[in-house]
């Protein structure tokens, strides 16, 4: 049986990989210390309660759990809060995967898979964005996974390490049965809010700038169902206990949604139109973010399933209906 270590496992892509994991017959162990992380979402295996910047904890859990691999999720992932304390998100993301990675060696574990971003791109110079695509982020957050991406690849010539570093576009969607979904404090991303927008009367949705150079004028991004992402984690690890080669994927669609097309979309799942404010634009935000995702297609088998807009957005729109009735 193959047990798999899933550090943040009660956040919103370590939750739903870990339904992938177990739906693949492995067996999960979670490690989160629930600050982002929510007890409610870890359904598919024993939760360790812990931290990755408490190394003892971390080894102890390590060495009794003795995986065949670890999924590291935990991690911050605001970018405005970057800018703001860059410590915080250095000693998180990038301390933090040390840790891990210590601990990993410290059990005679040699298999990763790593939540990257394509926030390690920064400005795209071409779009869509292939995973040689030269990679100067634009903020700390970026930066901060980046480095892990360079441990990896350092780790992986020295020590033999076997690791994935999967660089997500924008992750979104929910549970397609409607078991867990996206739930942030604050919330900062498009789906959720223009969802909130159709749920509450005092909230009214704000499109961060209408005058960018696409299609109707708001940002295009790459918005990839988080249950292709998660099958997207079962692949590669599987890739890599098949003694594949260790790397960089990007996982997106390769198409693009702009921020209108996802209030539209709102308004089909909702059924009804949607407030709509326009803002100035947010800081650092390109016009159009788009994956080049062939080589996850070619190398994994990976094809995803469920990323048409109207299917993100309507299992995203059905969990804030039900979590929002929920919890008040
Ligand atoms: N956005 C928006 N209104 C919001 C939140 C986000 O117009 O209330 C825009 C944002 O400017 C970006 C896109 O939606 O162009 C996606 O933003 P999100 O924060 O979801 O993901 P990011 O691309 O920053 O990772």
């Amino acid at each position: 049986m193959t047990t798999i270590f899933v550090t943040g496992g009660g956040g919103y892509i370590g939750s739903h990989c870990c339904k992938a994991f177990a739906a693949a017959g492995w067996e999960v162990v979670v490690y989160d210390n629930l600050k982002h992380g929510w007890r409610d979402m870890v359904k598919w295996g024993p939760l360790i309660e812990g931290d990755i910047l408490d190394p003892d904890r971390l080894n102890a859990a390590m060495k009794e759990v003795k995986p065949d691999a670890v999924a590291h999720f935990a991690a911050l992932i605001s970018v405005a809060e970057s800018v703001a304390d860059p410590a915080l998100h250095y000693r998180n993301n990038s301390l933090g995967a040390f840790n891990v990675l210590e601990a990993m060696w410290g059990a005679g574990i040699d298999k990763i898979i790593f939540s990257s971003t394509a926030a390690t791109y920064g400005i795209p110079t071409i779009v869509p964005i292939p995973e040689d695509h030269p990679q100067w982020p634009i903020n700390p957050y970026g930066w901060s996974k980046l480095m892990v991406e360079r441990m990896l690849a350092d780790y992986a010539s020295a020590y033999g390490l076997n690791y994935a570093a999967l660089r997500y576009f924008n992750a979104a969607g929910a549970d397609i049965d409607g078991e867990i979904g996206e739930r942030h404090e604050p919330e900062t991303h498009v789906i959720p809010l223009a969802a909130r927008g159709a749920l509450r009367d005092d909230y009214a949705f704000t499109i961060f700038g209408d005058d960018f150079d696409t299609r109707d004028g708001t940002c295009v991004r790459d918005y990839i169902h988080v249950a292709d992402l998660a099958s997207a984690h079962q692949l590669a690890l599987q890739h890599l206990m098949n003694g594949g080669e260790s790397g960089a994927f990007n996982l997106g669609t390769g198409e693009g949604a702009t921020v209108k097309e996802i209030a539209d979309a709102i308004e089909r799942a909702s059924g009804k139109p949607l407030k709509r404010a326009i803002g100035p634009r947010r800081a650092g935000d390109p016009a159009t973010l788009i994956a080049l995702s062939d080589k996850a297609k070619r190398v994994l088998g990976w094809e995803p399933q469920h990323s048409s807009i109207d299917e993100i957005v309507r299992t995203a729109f059905a969990w804030h209906r039900k979590d929002d009735a929920a919890r008040g």
